[in-house]
């Protein structure tokens, strides 16, 4: 079981939702917890993994051979990236747009491409105290695409097929989020009542909807703002599987590096609660 928790923009209360998730589920089975926001990565702070593993994340970008190439622009129309351009009878690579596919290197009829591994990032794993997998990205701060980091954090290791996988999206709407949410089975999508939680929450659904992933909303915050996201809610029978409080303890407790669930220990069985609705809701075989 795959689940990604996603909001349309930071500080909304998404890692505070995967970690608490996380660490109510540890006795139903292996928990897997993959921190794919990427350029700021803070599933750590919550749950305290030990690393014991790094490994350089590199993206291949091509090198061309003049000496070889023959100018004949296959490269260039197969590149859906624009990271190669054809000027007079020379081709030029623009690194930086590189997403590293290999595309342009499969389809050169001359073997005229090389690829030169380039460093994106860390890859790093390791075991919290309670026993769950931990795995995050770190890109490096010049490097402008997420993506591929994601997509390498995602394959780094194999779950077991028993594992519950929680991916922790970036904050967003862009492609990195995308890449995160691919092959999830449910997104949570976390929101808060204010007019920004609404604007943004309107964008991810667009998003999960265009994916096909059932979704469910989770509200943070809960008690501030105004009515207009329960509205929206409502007309669009959009299910509320969790409220989470307004609450000057919790916000002093995370502040703090405690978790959800430890700060308010009764969410543990109302996350466990949730994650049986969804288990339910997967296995039913039903959409959103
Ligand atoms: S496909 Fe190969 S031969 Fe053709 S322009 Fe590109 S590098 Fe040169
Ligand atoms: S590896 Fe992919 S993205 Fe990079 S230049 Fe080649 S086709 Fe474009």
């Amino acid at each position: 079981m795959k689940i990604a928790i996603a909001s349309g923009k930071g500080g909304t209360g998404k890692t505070t939702l995967a970690t608490g998730l996380a660490l109510s589920l540890i006795d139903q089975g292996p928990v897997w917890y993959l921190d794919c926001d990427v350029e700021a990565p803070n599933g750590h702070l919550f749950l305290k993994p030990d690393f014991s593993r790094q490994v350089q994340a590199v993206i291949p970008i091509p090198q061309i051979q003049s000496e070889r190439c023959t100018s004949c622009g296959r490269c260039v129309e197969v590149c859906q990236f624009h990271a190669l351009a054809k000027v007079g009878k020379k081709i030029l690579v623009f690194p930086q747009l590189c997403h590293g596919c290999g595309s342009c290197t499969w389809n050169c009829p001359e073997g005229a491409i090389l690829e030169i591994p380039n460093p994106i990032g860390v890859l790093e794993s390791g075991l919290t105290p309670e026993g769950i997998y931990y795995s995050r990205g770190l890109l490096t701060v010049s490097e402008p695409m997420p993506t591929p980091i994601i997509r390498q954090l995602k394959r780094l290791e194999t779950p077991p097929a028993d594992a519950i996988v929680i991916l922790d999206a970036p904050p967003g709407a862009s492609c990195s989020v995308v890449e995160t949410l691919r092959g999830a089975d449910y997104v949570l999508l976390v929101s808060e009542p204010t007019p920004f939680g609404l604007h943004d929450l309107k964008q991810m659904l667009g998003i999960v909807t265009d994916m096909g992933i059932p979704s469910g909303v989770i509200i943070n915050r809960d008690g501030i703002g105004d009515d207009r996201l329960e509205s929206f809610l409502d007309q669009n029978s959009l299910p509320v599987l969790l409220r989470i409080p307004f609450s000057k303890e919790l916000a002093m407790g995370l502040a703090a590096g405690d978790s959800l669930i430890r700060v308010l220990p009764e969410y543990r069985q109302g996350l466990r609660n949730m994650y049986a609705q969804i288990l339910e809701f997967i296995n039913q075989g039903k959409t959103s």
